[in-house]
């Protein structure tokens, strides 16, 4: 008899390389254009030099920095290789086989596949007029269920929850079921009334997640942190697999810090550039939820994967949801006026 494999994997979805276009403007990602600063570089060129070494296993440095850079409890963080990984440590920390993890749909894609891949089962409530839907996720709760994810601002659709809505949602959350809110894009948050989801931490039963991939410039290099309970944080560190977090992260996160003022003077260009790329966008006659994230999303529906194809020819990259729409990240002023273009001479 042959070795044989999970037949669930088969369910899960193969992993779709995007179209290589040189040359082309990358709007797919959702990362900040342009490298990450001089000094991050010549930090990760530093730790290079010693890759023959292990890395610090705890992370201590690390851990000490993004405590401090934060303001959390450093007892209460675990560090991962990239958010995604946190994702999984969390449910591999907190499921037992068949026990349910919940969120939004469409969301963030990894979800789905961390959750199978961890032996729970994902539940998926649909989105609202593009918007995450609290009553929807309360409603699906049931005694299987121990996790939710709840992405704010929610990727794909760059929509958030607000103070009050959040607030009323975690308070009706059964006090057993841990809500992540994956902080993602929260640098490029400017509304002042979706909150902070670190003020919730009062909470025993919510979780923040966060990530060097975006606003900090360090996509390529996978490097996330979750601020939760302490004996949740020490579970899910628990989990990780050993040195996961390699020499060279550890220190590209530090440096990341260092520099963060370059940083954040980066983001606020991208949200300067988002009321801007959307007005555009709506004017043309675009469906365009408001974001508070990095990127657009443009409800397409079947006009999606021809709208993905005239960007491609434009030579612009976006994230196509076949049937549904296309995410398209803000760049630089002029990658932006790249997709604006091509969305202008699409045929409608
Ligand atoms: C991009 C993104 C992340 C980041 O994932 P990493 O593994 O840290 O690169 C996490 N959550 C959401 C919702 C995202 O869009």
């Amino acid at each position: 008899m042959p070795v044989t494999v999970r037949a669930d994997l088969a369910s899960l979805p193969d992993y779709v390389a995007g179209r290589k276009v040189p040359g082309a403007v990358i709007l797919s990602s959702n990362e900040l254009s342009g490298q990450a600063p001089a000094s991050v570089l010549a930090a990760i060129a530093e730790a290079a030099a010693d890759v023959n070494r292990y890395p610090a296993m705890g992370c201590d440095d690390l851990m000490d920095r993004t405590a401090e850079h934060f303001g959390v409890d450093r007892a209460r963080l675990a560090v991962g290789c990239g958010s995604v990984s946190l994702c999984q440590q969390v449910i591999q920390a907190l499921c037992q086989e068949g026990d349910e993890v919940l969120f939004a749909w469409r969301s963030f894609e990894a979800y789905p596949i961390v959750t199978q891949i961890a032996m729970a089962r994902g539940v998926k409530v649909p989105l609202v007029d593009q918007a995450i839907d609290p009553e929807g996720l309360l409603s699906a709760v049931t005694d299987r269920t121990r996790v939710m994810f709840v992405a704010n601002p929610n990727n794909p659709t760059g929509t958030a929850l607000r103070t009050a809505e959040l607030t009323s949602f975690l308070d009706r959350v059964p006090d057993d079921v841990l809500v992540v809110l994956d902080e993602a894009y929260r640098e490029f948050v400017t509304d002042p009334d979706v909150p902070d989801g670190l003020t919730f931490l009062d909470r025993q039963n919510v979780a923040v997640l966060r990530t060097f991939s975006k606003a900090y410039a360090l996509a390529g290099i996978r490097l996330g942190y979750l601020v939760a309970d302490l004996e949740i944080a020490a579970a899910v560190r628990k989990v990780g697999i050993p040195f996961s977090v390699n020499r060279v992260a550890q220190a590209a996160g530090i440096a990341a810090m260092t520099a963060s003022a370059e940083l954040m003077a980066r983001c606020r260009e991208v949200v300067e550039e988002r009321p801007r790329v959307r007005a555009a966008l709506v004017e043309l006659g675009y469906d365009v939820p408001e974001s508070q994230a990095n990127f657009l999303w443009l409800p397409l529906g079947e006009r999606t994967a021809a709208f993905n194809e005239h960007c491609l020819d434009q030579k612009v990259v976006i994230r196509a949801f076949a049937g549904e729409g296309v995410r398209a990240t803000i760049g630089l002023p002029a990658e932006n006026d790249a997709f604006l273009a091509a969305a202008r001479t699409f045929p409608r």
